[in-house]
């Protein structure tokens, strides 16, 4: 037993400081390629109360607090790489208002993703983003990380969907930031701060989220192209063209074969894929229709479709587009995944070039993801050395940038592209991130070694 697991067992309790094994492993590692590493106590708090006792306890004596949802980061986030305790919220998930009147939801941290999505379509509303890993991850995570997920092509991701706060500070100090209507301009908007800031600046114990009207029942068109480019170029015809379904996910050749199982199973010969799923096909099969023709008449045609207008077919093939990182992980010996983002319109030259970086390094490689959104899932795989993959990574972000793009579209910085922020970020931008880190948490002991 370490001291600080004795000092906050006196001060805590045993209920809220873990002693389970089994629990404390879980808390060593994210779902990302990061080296797990042990914590020296573990906190699973029920209470904001214990958030604030916690976080006054490492301030007075100068441990580091790393906040953990359900570990499903893909950056290293929630990893306690300078040791300390786990802050781990997944104790505290009530959905504690869900009010379709004010088209609002508050919700503690722990609560997953789907669960809300679940609530609040049993009340006649919608809570639209929806992380591929929305069954396990939690609110307070999606919050951390600004999650996307398929349907932030058409409704945005959930920086879009937070009213506000309640967090608490290193040092204890717990305060509400944001507002309850849809608008509000008072004072600087730190609710929007602290979305995406990966844990470093403060904990969130509540949530206050804008839900939005019901669409109309959803279905499912999965286009299949011949070629990757020719998918890709679909995308960019679609927007232009005014065509904004609710998703627009690609999926090249390498990933289409991952996700083939019993609920779905691509044409042989399909070069690339797009999930498109449109409001209202469920109901009007002449939805789907007005896609095709739009393709056609822009001279890039399907080589093949499916529509999936019932909820069983299209939750099968959307369950294996979720199960391809999975997919890919169990195929390959080695994978290492980035989530690039670049202008819709340059995607192209983004696949183009994953393709040459690959050939280039002797790796395979597999692109899919948020095409929509110009934010693709890259994975660089073998089965032998994967000593290439760190010159895979470097190139692949150096295109990335010269695209004008970002390393990343929502899996965040956290420890593993840290190095790689000053190529995004200029020398002053940086100083700004460092004195706003250090405004919020001037000891460095909230989440360090994350993001700067
Ligand atoms: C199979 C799979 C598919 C995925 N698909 C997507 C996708 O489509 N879109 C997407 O955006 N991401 C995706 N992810 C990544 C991941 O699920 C998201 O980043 C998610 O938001 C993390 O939530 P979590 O609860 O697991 O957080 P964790 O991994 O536990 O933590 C993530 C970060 O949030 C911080 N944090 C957690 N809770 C709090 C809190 N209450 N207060 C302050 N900070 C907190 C942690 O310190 C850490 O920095 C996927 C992951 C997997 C494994």
């Amino acid at each position: 037993m370490t001291d600080l697991h004795t000092l906050l067992l006196r001060e805590l309790g045993p209920e809220i400081v873990c002693s389970d094994e089994a629990l404390t492993r879980d808390c060593s590692h994210d779902e990302s390629e990061q080296a797990p590493a042990i914590p020296d106590a573990v906190v699973a708090p029920t209470d904001p109360l214990q958030v604030e006792t916690l976080l006054r306890l490492a301030a007075e004596h100068r441990f580091p607090v790393t906040p953990r949802g359900a570990g499903t980061g893909k950056s290293g986030g929630s990893v306690p790489v300078r040791g300390g305790a786990v802050l781990t919220l997944h104790r505290m998930d009530h959905v504690l208002e869900l009010d379709p009147e004010n088209l609002l939801a508050v919700v503690e941290p722990g609560v997953t993703c789907a669960r809300l999505q679940r609530d609040a379509e049993a009340a006649g509303v919608f809570y639209p983003p929806d992380p591929a890993s929305l069954e396990t991850c939690s609110l307070g995570g999606n919050v951390a990380e600004n999650a996307g997920g398929p349907r932030a092509f058409r409704y945005g991701v959930t920086r879009e969907y937070v009213l506000g706060l309640e967090a608490v500070r290193m040092g204890g100090e717990r305060f509400d930031v944001g507002h309850r209507p849809v608008k509000g301009v008072s004072g600087y908007d730190l609710a929007a701060l602290l979305t995406g800031s990966e844990g470093t600046l403060a904990v969130f114990t509540k949530l206050i989220f804008k839900l939005i009207p019901r669409p109309g029942e959803p279905g499912l068109l999965i286009l299949y192209f011949p070629g990757l480019q020719d998918a890709v170029r679909a995308v960019t015809v679609l927007v232009q063209r005014r065509f904004f379904p609710m998703a627009l996910e690609l999926l090249d050749r390498p990933s289409l074969e991952a996700a083939r199982g019993p609920g779905f199973a691509p044409p042989d010969d399909a070069g690339g894929a797009l999930f498109c799923e449109l409001e209202g096909l469920a109901g009007d099969e002449a939805i789907g229709r007005g896609v095709l023709d739009c393709l056609a008449d822009a001279g890039c045609p399907p080589s093949g479709f499916e529509l999936r207008r019932d909820p069983e077919g299209a939750g099968a093939a959307w369950d294996a587009r979720r199960d391809v990182s999975k997919r890919l992980k169990a195929r390959f010996a080695h994978k290492i995944s980035e989530d690039v983002a670049v202008p819709r319109a340059l995607l192209p030259e983004l696949v183009r070039n994953v393709g040459e970086i690959a050939d280039g390094l002797g790796l395979d490689s597999a692109c899919y993801g948020h095409a929509g959104d110009g934010n693709l899932h890259v994975n660089f795989l073998t089965d032998k050395d994967p000593q290439g993959f760190l010159a895979a990574v470097e190139r692949l972000f150096r295109i990335t940038l010269l695209l004008g793009g970002t390393l990343s579209g929502e899996h965040g910085i956290g420890t593993l592209k840290r190095r790689f922020l000053p190529a995004e970020h200029a020398p002053a931008a940086l100083a700004m991130f460092r004195a706003v880190k250090r405004a919020w948490d001037p000891l460095d002991l909230l989440n360090p070694g994350k993001i700067l």
